[in-house]
């Protein structure tokens, strides 16, 4: 790439779908920013996005096929997929074999899967991870819509008048569109925001009202809402006559179950007052935006959940008009693309059904193919059940990691282990899932592949390659492409991207007439250049409306057989399994601020290792001390389906009796992490979707014999270590450690582990063997090149310090003298936890510039450190230290 050219590009991480300007920074390195053009974020980024940068290089990566595990060029990695997937189908028929693939595909990748498996093989077998985020809307959408259609877009945010938040931490998991929504909060006062959340989380900062509701009551409030509603004759009478069906049933059920607002509140745990606070501004309010996410998707009723809110919508007539509407916001950047192709084992392509005849038919013209599947194939969780049981034979995962982000995922771990023949492309060489593969291959990265992606406003984007592929990666739709080829299979003779776009295009409007939402076939016929230029574009495009499509339903027209939207009645449901004596807590799940899905990529970048460097639990003080478990010690976390050894983190923005462990952490990054394995299998029964937001649980002290850190300048392993959590930081590994039996020579043993034969470092070295302690450093030439800190509890010096002292070239005198203490002679000169990973700006420092400097605003920190002047995703941080400290010194 030229040194003055400037890539258009989207980030590749959450469904907000920022847009990002690529240049070269001319010093070998890449200078990645926010797009101030693109509608998504105009310019904005979170902390993820800005540290993209840091996660390009070519560690870890997957650079060639493997095929047993030994290297083997393209040619007979495609022959030995293609032989052996044949071989299977010829043999046991097609429902033998399966893919299981991600919202990490562009959307020609997902087309491309979608039609070699149900339009060729002849199987529904393909779901994608979105049925473990996204199947739920997906399924509440096409009850009430006729359509998986998201109705609004982001401006409507901007001219709301009340924007409610349930089940969703807007501000860690969409962080630039919860800037949006502070910004719309500033320019107009009046603006309400409502956070509806078992947990206090960072997304509370900006809300008039939280509303702790007990976990899965969800549907039990909007049924109340609606009672409620319907009670102050707020409904919308002509466009409910005119364009819905099926309320009186709704409405029936909703008065059953919560009849007046006092009898919603007592079944959600709430005040009265709040509650009623919440029911009158949406009743005065027109213009209302409900956003949900993963707390509303995650349940074993979430389809009904989905419903009950917009039940509620279609009633007031709050859908379809600016400032207002049910608003899903997707987890993954590219989970509406997957959506669009067809790649959840019961749809086809281009919003098309499978149980529908004369879509089934008109794929097989478009495709040329008589073999379109008649039946809908097995969603995520039943399909690795039935890759354990060997119904599934040969099995290819693209882009995901299942041992890692499946539920039961002890289970998934153990059908990956039997099953016959297991295909995993990935860009990363070690993962979870592909120490099971029996052939690896190597996929291109985020900044090497090309194609389009849609956000959670249907946005569809493009993604452009910038960096040379690694190794001998390939796109993703080459790889099928040339299988599906090698399978004896035609019209997979793509030679280019923009090919495949443009077909999946005309598809969309093939024989649609206005009868389905997803039509683009305006931009069908695309040329490559034209293609190359695509500029950010909101669904349907269709001819004589270039422009794209903000909102749908402006004109109560809906895509059911009838026309008209349905409200869904709503029996609501308790979570799947509840906890008993045995699992006494409540499990929730989900992500951190600066942390993606499996950490594959995130976890290279030292700047997003400073905010979360170790897996966590967070507990109610209460119940940490039923269980004799202390702040900063270690918990097993267990279930009926596993356990978790983590870091025990007390709070009282945790409700009693529910506990809340971070999604990310696996077998990569730390001993016994995974979160999933816990997680119960308990399902939606109409959308499949995983329950991961509740999960019986029981916790207990677990009491290793001693407690350390290692700070190193090489990546180690200690393998005395029965507890590690590793994290990347700036210049170094750092290993947090405990073990059950200690070593008999700790000095040895970090000689041994942290030195070379030519090694030159100098050794300063502290041992009290009665007590169990030991700390030792090592120095080589006036740098620090690792610290081993070991105690008999886990009482030891902050790491943050030390950690800082490896940017440093030359340690001072002073620095050395005190590198054994872990703690600098200034306590002011300890930066502390990063709060901000923008600027590296540490907890300690902000405490100092509150309590020693007098600044009370974020805005003045700002000025003065500016910490949360760039992404601002840890503003609702620094404003909480701000109000802790105010509250104690009033
Ligand atoms: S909000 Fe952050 S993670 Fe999501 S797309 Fe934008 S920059 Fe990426």
């Amino acid at each position: 790439m030229p040194m003055s050219e400037t890539i258009n590009t989207t980030c590749p991480y959450c469904g907000v779908g920022c847009g990002l300007l690529v240049e070269q920074d001319g010093d070998g390195g890449w200078l990645i920013q926010g797009d101030p053009d693109h509608p998504s974020n105009q310019g904005r980024l979170c902390s993820k996005g800005t540290a993209l940068n840091e996660t390009l290089d070519l560690d870890g990566r997957l650079l060639s096929p493997l095929v047993d595990g030994i290297q083997v060029d393209w040619d007979q990695a495609i022959e030995r997929v293609a032989k052996r997937f044949r071989q299977v189908i010829d043999e046991h028929g097609p429902d033998a074999v399966a893919f299981y693939v991600s919202g990490q595909l562009l959307t020609e990748d997902y087309y491309v899967a979608n039609k070699l498996m149900k339009g060729f093989i002849g199987s529904g077998n393909i779901d994608t991870n979105s049925r473990l985020c996204m199947s739920s809307s997906v399924a509440g959408h096409k009850r009430a819509f006729g359509s998986d259609t998201v109705p609004g877009c982001y401006e409507d945010f901007e001219q709301a008048e009340l924007i409610v938040l349930t089940g969703s931490n807007t501000a860690w998991c969409h962080p630039v569109l919860y800037r949006r929504i502070v910004k719309a909060k500033e320019n107009n006062p009046a603006l309400k925001v409502v956070v509806i959340d078992p947990r206090e989380t960072a997304s509370c900062e900006i809300a008039d009202l939280h509303l702790p509701l007990k976990p899965g009551s969800d549907s039990l409030l909007f049924n109340g809402l609606l009672s409620f509603l319907d009670s102050h004759d707020a409904k919308a009478h002509d466009f409910v006559a005119t364009h819905t069906e099926g309320l009186e049933e709704a409405l029936k059920l909703a008065r059953w179950y919560a009849p007046t607002a006092r009898a919603a509140a007592e079944q959600c745990g709430l005040p009265l007052d709040d509650l009623l606070t919440l029911f009158h501004w949406f009743l005065q309010k027109k213009r209302v935006v409900t956003l949900y996410s993963q707390g509303i998707n995650q349940t074993s009723s979430g389809t009904d959940k989905v419903n009950s809110i917009i039940n509620c919508h279609l009633y007031s007539g709050r859908i379809g008009q600016p400032g207002m509407g049910p608003f899903s916001i997707t987890g993954q950047p590219n989970a509406m693309g997957g959506r669009e192709v067809g790649a959840l084992s019961n749809q086809l392509a281009c919003h098309m059904d499978i149980e529908n005849r004369d879509h089934r038919s008109l794929l097989g013209r478009f495709w040329r193919s008589d073999s379109v599947t008649e039946k809908p194939g097995l969603k995520a969780v039943d399909l690795y059940r039935a890759v354990e049981s060997g119904e599934i034979k040969a099995l290819w995962v693209m882009a995901t990691n299942p041992a890692v982000s499946m539920p039961d995922a002890n289970q998934v771990r153990r059908a990956l282990e039997k099953c016959e023949f297991l295909v995993v492309s990935d860009c990363m060489a070690e993962t979870d899932t592909a120490r099971y593969a029996d052939v690896l291959l190597p996929a291109q990265g985020w900044g090497e592949k090309s194609g389009t992606v849609t956000s959670s406003e249907r946005t569809i984007s493009r993604q452009h390659g910038f960096l040379r592929s690694a190794g001998e990666a390939k796109p993703d739709w080459w790889i099928l492409s040339q299988v599906a080829q090698r399978m004896g299979y035609q019209g997979f003779d793509y030679g280019a991207v923009a090919q495949i776009f443009s077909e999946y295009a005309e598809l969309s409007g093939f024989e649609n007439g206005g009868r389905r939402d997803f039509d683009i076939s305006a931009l069908a016929g695309l040329d490559a250049e034209s293609y190359d230029r695509l500029k950010p574009i909101q669904w349907p495009v269709v001819n004589g409306q270039a422009k794209g499509t903000p909102r749908l339903f402006s004109d109560g027209r809906f895509y059911t057989p009838s026309g008209r939207a349905q409200f869904v009645a709503v029996t609501p449901k308790p979570p799947g399994n509840t906890p008993s004596e045995t699992y006494p807590l409540a499990l929730n799940t989900g992500r951190v601020r600066d942390q993606w899905h499996t950490m594959t990529r995130t976890g290279k970048s030292p700047r997003l290792s400073g905010h979360d460097n170790e897996p966590f639990a967070e507990i109610h003080p209460q119940d940490a001390d039923v269980s004799h478990v202390v702040e900063g010690g270690l918990v097993r976390v267990s279930s009926r389906w596993g356990d978790v050894v983590v870091r025990a983190r007390l709070s009282e923005r945790q409700q009693l009796g529910q506990i809340f462990v971070p999604m990310h952490w696996n077998d990569q990054f730390a001993s016994n992490a995974t979160v999933d394995c816990l997680v119960n299998p308990a399902l939606d029964p109409i959308s499949g979707q995983p329950e991961f937001k509740h999960t019986p649980v029981a916790i207990e002290a677990y009491k290793p014999t001693w407690y350390g850190f290692l700070l190193t300048r090489e990546k180690v392993m200690l393998e005395d270590a029965t507890y590690w959590a590793k994290a990347k930081r700036d210049g170094l590994w750092h290993f947090e450690l405990a073990g059950e039996s200690a070593a008999e020579d700790w000095s040895a043993l970090a000689r041994n582990l942290l030195s070379s034969a030519s090694d030159t470092s100098q050794w300063a070295e502290m041992m009290d063997s009665a007590g169990g302690q030991y700390r030792g450093v090592s120095v080589n030439d006036g740098q620090l090149q690792s610290c081993l800190f070991i105690g008999p509890d886990h009482d030891l010096p902050k790491r943050d310090w030390l950690v800082q002292l490896f940017a440093k070239k030359h340690l001072s005198r002073q620095e050395r003298l005190r590198l054994l203490a872990g703690a600098p002679m200034n306590a002011q000169e300890d930066a502390g936890k990063t709060v901000c990973a923008c600027f590296g700006v540490g907890l300690n420092t902000l405490v100092s510039a509150i309590e020693d400097q007098g600044l009370q605003s974020a805005q003045a920190i700002g000025e003065k450190l500016k910490a949360g002047t760039n992404c601002g995703s840890c503003l609702s941080e620094i404003n909480r230290l701000i109000k802790e400290r105010q509250a104690q010194t009033a």
